[in-house]
């Protein structure tokens, strides 16, 4: 027997209408190139998308073509997400941060037949033109009077494009598992990867992380995604924030900028703020060295890579922040996991509550976790078992695109997340390595991660690094590589000092290395593939 309930499709043109209708006079403020305060309402935005949707199917576009997009969180991205999935196109969000060869690769493999460009990324699509053929419109995100000097071939004006759109375009009926949006994997070996996400799975992924355990986001708050949106669609921000209402505050080109952060949190009083751990780390840093403090930030989603319980104590402490620790990745929209405290957390002790928190949390309703180990058989959830982690659930992807076969899945519906991890008897999870970064020493398995979170913990100590060397007895040997925070004086000694007892003996570091820079990814992860290719010749002390 079927349920008599109605069949309302999960698209992201149902959480537009019900943002238009609910929540129209709620601000989004943006920063661009042409505008370094932007100010309009979600009411100006849908508007706008609704023009930009007709100007789209104007340009001669077929049913889930693919549109790209190379830019900043801004409100010209933002309607830009909504124009093109809700008028049956699919948003493709490039990472300008990748290599020129990556973007072509990508360019090409998604077929685009449209991109959208910020004006700072001309000169990128300028030198790589000849090798995205493909393309057939750019359009460059500005209006008339900014526009850049350019040679690519009949570049439109964005302003101008979607003043061509009509006003009272009809938004089509769309199935809810209906392609909307594509994203790749950053691809640090091979080539990237496209996620393609669905309707349904961006809107099931925006409740489950606007409820209290995740994001817990509302009417009432001011979000600020520094987390870009060409990255795992800004942690699903761009629609649960609509969804709920909350005023959006988008830091353009400057997100990578403290003094500009600090500015928009406090002018625009922001209540919750999402980023990796090295944007944090550069704010509070900045915060100190003005002696300043901040008045309504009340929470920060770190994700991305493992947030160091330092960055933690000091949001806290300082700023009366508190820090939601996640972990997810573009194969899962991305959210995995957040750290949210279960009842009984408050009377831990502090030692047992750095403990829980370090942890890359707790899946929502919507996510199943479980690690395995090598036979694929599972391991006990006691928080001490290594081993690979696997997931499954509504927005998690079932296959790459255009890639016919992959190891990452398997016949029972799980994802292998390419992740090591223990899960522990409250279901908590903590991630303990990418599967290519552990380091395997006498036959056991030693964390870099955990490592790396004990010797960050050295007030002087500003980004830490930790991969594994080759050594003829142990396999290999852990070697600790550090940026020293300025005027530190640090020695190989102090830094295993502090670290001594606050893990195993035998996985404290051979040696420590002090550098003035850790190469990261595009994603703003440390890139251990570069580090460890930096320290190829490198020879363990006798
Ligand atoms: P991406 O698909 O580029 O977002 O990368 C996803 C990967 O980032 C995951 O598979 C993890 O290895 C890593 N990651 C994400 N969040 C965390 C976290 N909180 N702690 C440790 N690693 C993380």
């Amino acid at each position: 027997m079927r349920g008599l309930m109605m069949d309302s499709a999960l698209t992201i043109t149902s959480i537009m209408r019900h943002a238009d209708s609910q929540h129209s006079g709620r601000e989004i403020l943006s920063v661009t190139h042409d505008n370094a305060r932007h100010r309009y309402t979600y009411g100006d935005a849908f508007r706008r998308a609704r023009q930009l949707a007709s100007a789209l199917s104007g340009l001669g576009l077929d049913s889930f073509d693919r549109v790209a997009t190379l830019a900043w969180n801004d409100h010209r991205h933002f309607e830009l997400y909504y124009a093109i999935s809700c008028a049956g196109y699919v948003c493709h969000t490039v990472n300008p941060r990748l290599f020129a060869e990556q973007i072509v690769f990508i360019v090409n493999h998604a077929e685009d037949r449209c991109l959208f460009l910020d004006p700072m990324f001309v000169p990128l699509i300028e030198d790589i033109i000849d090798r995205v053929k493909g393309v057939e419109h750019f359009v460059v995100l500005s209006d008339r009077k900014h526009m850049p000097e350019t040679s690519i071939p009949g570049a439109l004006c964005y302003e101008e494009l979607l003043d061509s759109g009509e006003a009272d375009f009809e938004w089509p009926d769309l199935d809810e598992n209906a392609a909307s949006s594509l994203c790749y994997t950053s691809g640090t070996t091979g080539n990237p990867k496209g996620v393609l996400y669905s309707h349904r799975s961006n809107v099931l992924h925006s409740y489950a992380s606007a409820l209290p355990d995740t994001m817990s986001l509302s009417a009432s708050d001011c979000v600020l995604p520094v987390v870009p949106m060409f990255h795992a669609n800004a942690w699903g921000l761009n629609y649960s924030v609509p969804m709920v209402g909350a005023k959006f505050v988008l830091p353009g080109p400057m997100a990578a900028d403290p003094a500009t952060l600090v500015e928009l949190l406090e002018n625009e009083q922001v209540s919750i703020a999402a980023g990796v751990p090295t944007v944090w780390l550069g704010l509070l840093q900045h915060l100190e060295n003005e002696g300043r403090t901040l008045s309504s930030l009340n929470r920060t989603l770190v994700g991305g890579a493992a947030c160091p319980l330092s960055i933690m104590d000091e949001f806290r402490e300082k700023h009366g922040v508190d820090t939601y620790h996640a972990w997810g990745m573009t194969e899962t929209s991305p959210l995995g996991t957040v750290c949210a405290p279960k009842d009984g957390f408050e009377n831990l002790g502090h030692d047992e509550q750095q403990h829980v928190r370090a942890k890359q949390g707790r899946p929502p309703y919507g996510v199943e976790l479980k690690v395995v180990n090598d036979g694929g058989e599972l391991q006990p959830t006691d928080g001490k078992a290594f081993g690979a982690l696997k997931v499954r659930g509504s927005w998690i992807a079932d296959a790459y695109y255009k890639l016919d076969e992959s190891d990452a899945f398997d016949e029972h519906g799980w994802f292998d997340t390419g992740d090591v991890a223990t899960i522990d008897n409250d279901g908590y999870m903590q991630i303990t390595d990418r599967t290519k970064d552990v380091i395997k020493s006498g036959g056991e398995w030693i964390s870099s991660i955990e490592l790396e979170n004990v010797a960050v913990a050295h007030p002087d100590v500003t980004e830490a690094a930790v991969i594994g060397v080759p050594h003829e007895k142990w396999t290999e040997r852990p070697v600790l590589i550090v940026v020293p925070a300025a005027d530190a004086d640090l020695s190989r000694d102090t830094v295993l000092e502090f670290m001594d007892g606050k893990v195993a003996k035998w996985w404290m570091p051979d040696d420590v290395v002090f550098v003035e820079e850790i190469p990261h990814t595009a994603t703003g992860k440390v890139s251990k593939l570069r580090l460890r290719e930096q320290f190829h010749d490198y020879q363990l002390p006798a």
